[in-house]
């Protein structure tokens, strides 16, 4: 491509909106330009690094069996109902009304819509497992959009669902999910780590990791053993965190013998435990510096700004003391309905009855003022054993290998894979008929990749003082070709047959054809960041030409001959 007739406008000045590298270099190396908050238009160079990055998740995809289709941005609100998902995304789903006042969302995510297609097209156990995946454009009305394509409202995501017969079914193709994100990540030249999430996003029963770009600007906190393959995100449950309800285990059958009580302005831990009469001390001390030989299981979940603060204070706190054996443990599934959004919004506070002789077991009765007493972890739902994240301070030992010493990092998720379980495929009803032609519920597993965040992960780790420097994998452009004077007819014919014979060898190359001072056009260059640079100058008329790699800045001069052989 030449760039003279190119949109290709480079900045000088540092945009004021950018806070960080990556997004001020989109932006100064015209990769994109915001239409409005969360949202860009990808300028023909961005354009061309996305669907490299798009293709590089596409061949592996295929490659590991899943099969491509499409779904539409535009779901009929009656599929969210289904799920209860309509009541509970929350202001971050993007809602609209047809001619006709009927509701519709853009969608955020496709599991809804997935779940229903195979519900209809695949009814037989021949048919499964399957796995199927979109390369598709996002809507999410983010509290805080930001950092360029990191944060967007509008933004390209690859989902993927599979569907099984069985959890073994699902566990192998997780295993494959999680061999073939690796080579996503790897192809496009990140320097990431795969860690354990937090299951309460998305809510579902089974493993769940992130990939964690490494980068100073990363939003997440990540625990990092030196010594094992020990990680995992320090974040906690939040902007989902009702749909843990609805998730996983059968509601148990024993009776249950918890009290439900009205405990009105109960906006603290505080108040809450002032309202149940129990000792505020002896609450927390239990919760957090028993080193009886007890276990003691906590389970917290917030959204509610007052509490949140107030629960992050606490697992912020460096002086958390638990026993060594005292075992922390999560829901893994509860009965719809147990837990959700209470006097403490979507929080469930849970300190075992066994610990150090506090008969108390509180959770959100999933309305309004009201919290249960006496639930028993267990029985009332079912609690799954971490390794305890949040107790894990830097320099500790790691809770997994016992030897090596735990870091913290800033991590960007850049992708995320689940085992879901019949979260969906239970409201949706989603069944298949076995060999003994009895119906049963699919088993489902999900697994995104944040393809434009892809992007802005890459500048993030690959940039230095004059710009980008782009793996070669995902660089719109291998060569730059740069005649330095425009006016000169020799440098112009050896720069066009170079052109020529490059594109020929299906080399891509951007050609500076603009008549520019060579100072503006190295300048450029250098931020643009294509991975070699061919200056086509003073020696061109004997057939030499300058070659320099961008991430070394190594030079020589070659022939023209050699120059092409280097490149090709
Ligand atoms: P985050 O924690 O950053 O809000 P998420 O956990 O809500 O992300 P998922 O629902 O797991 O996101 O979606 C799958 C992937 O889509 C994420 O791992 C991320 O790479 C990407 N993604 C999510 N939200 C955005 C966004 N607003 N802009 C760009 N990419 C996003
Ligand atoms: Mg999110
Ligand atoms: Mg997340
Ligand atoms: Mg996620």
């Amino acid at each position: 491509m030449r760039q003279n007739r190119m949109i290709l406008p480079t900045l000088r000045e540092v945009p004021k909106e950018a806070e960080v590298t990556s997004h001020k270099l989109m932006l100064r190396a015209g990769l994109v330009r915001q239409l409005v908050a969360g949202v860009y238009t990808y300028l023909p160079l961005g354009l061309r690094v996305l669907k490299k990055i798009e293709n590089i998740v596409r061949e592996e995809m295929n490659k590991s069996g899943a099969q491509e289709l499409q779904m539409s941005v535009l779901q009929p609100a009656e599929l969210w109902h289904e799920t209860g998902r309509w009541d509970d995304y929350g202001p971050e789903l993007v809602r609209l009304k047809d001619r006709h006042s009927r509701d519709f969302v853009l969608g955020p995510t496709h599991e809804e819509v997935i779940t229903s297609l195979i519900k209809q097209e695949i009814n037989s156990y021949k048919k499964l497992p399957i796995n199927v995946y979109q390369i598709q454009t996002k809507f999410r009305d983010e509290r805080r959009p930001r950092f360029g394509l990191m944060r967007g409202r509008e933004f390209l995501m690859k989902d993927a669902y599979s569907f099984h017969t069985s959890y073994e079914s699902l566990s192998e193709t997780y295993d494959e999910m999680y061999k073939t994100y690796n080579a996503i990540f790897n192809r496009v030249g990140l320097k990431f780590r795969p860690v354990q999430a937090n299951a309460g996003a998305i809510g579902g029963s089974g493993r769940n990791h992130e990939f964690m770009v490494l980068a100073d600007v990363g939003e997440d906190t990540i625990a990092i053993c030196d010594h094992c393959d020990y990680a995992a995100n320090l974040e906690q449950a939040e902007a989902h965190g009702a749909e843990v309800a609805a998730a996983g285990a059968a509601p148990s059958t024993e009776a249950p013998a918890f009290e439900k009580i009205h405990t009105p302005n109960t906006k603290t831990i505080d108040q809450l435990v002032s309202t149940l009469g129990l000792e505020a001390q002896t609450f927390f001390k239990t919760l957090l510096y028993v080193v009886d030989d007890k276990p003691v299981a906590v389970v917290v979940r917030g959204d509610h700004e007052v509490n949140e603060l107030k629960l992050k204070d606490l697992f912020d706190a460096k002086t958390l003391e638990l026993a060594d054996d005292a075992t922390i443990e999560r829901v893994t599934g509860a009965p719809t309905g147990f837990i959700g959004p209470v006097g403490l919004k979507n929080t469930a506070l849970v300190v075992d009855k066994a610990v150090a002789g506090v008969q108390v077991g509180v959770a959100g009765a999933n309305e309004r003022d009201y919290h249960l007493q006496n639930v028993v972890p267990g029985r009332d739902f079912a609690l799954e054993r971490v390794a305890d994240i949040r107790n894990v301070v830097e320099g500790d030992t790691c809770p997994s290998c016992k030897e090596g010493k735990i870091e913290f990092y800033r991590g960007i998720e850049c992708g995320h894979i689940f085992e879901l379980g019949t979260k969906y495929s239970v409201p949706i009803n989603a069944t298949f008929l076995d060999e003994n032609q009895k119906a049963q519920t699919m088993i489902m597993g999900c697994y995104g990749i944040g393809v434009s965040r892809i992007m802005s992960a890459v500048l993030e780790q690959s940039h230095d003082d004059n710009g980008i420097v782009w793996p070669l994998s995902i660089a719109p452009f291998q060569v730059h070709l740069i005649p330095v004077n425009v006016k000169d007819e020799t440098q112009v014919k050896v720069a066009e047959q170079l052109y020529t014979r490059l594109q020929q060898q299906g080399i891509e190359v951007l050609m500076d054809d603009r008549d520019e001072r060579a100072g503006v056009k190295f300048k450029d260059s250098d931020l643009i960041g294509l991975p070699v640079r061919v200056t086509v100058g003073k020696m061109a008329g004997d057939g030499i030409v300058e070659f320099k790699v961008r991430q070394t800045g190594e030079s020589k001069e070659l022939t023209l001959e050699q120059a092409f052989e280097e490149i090709t």
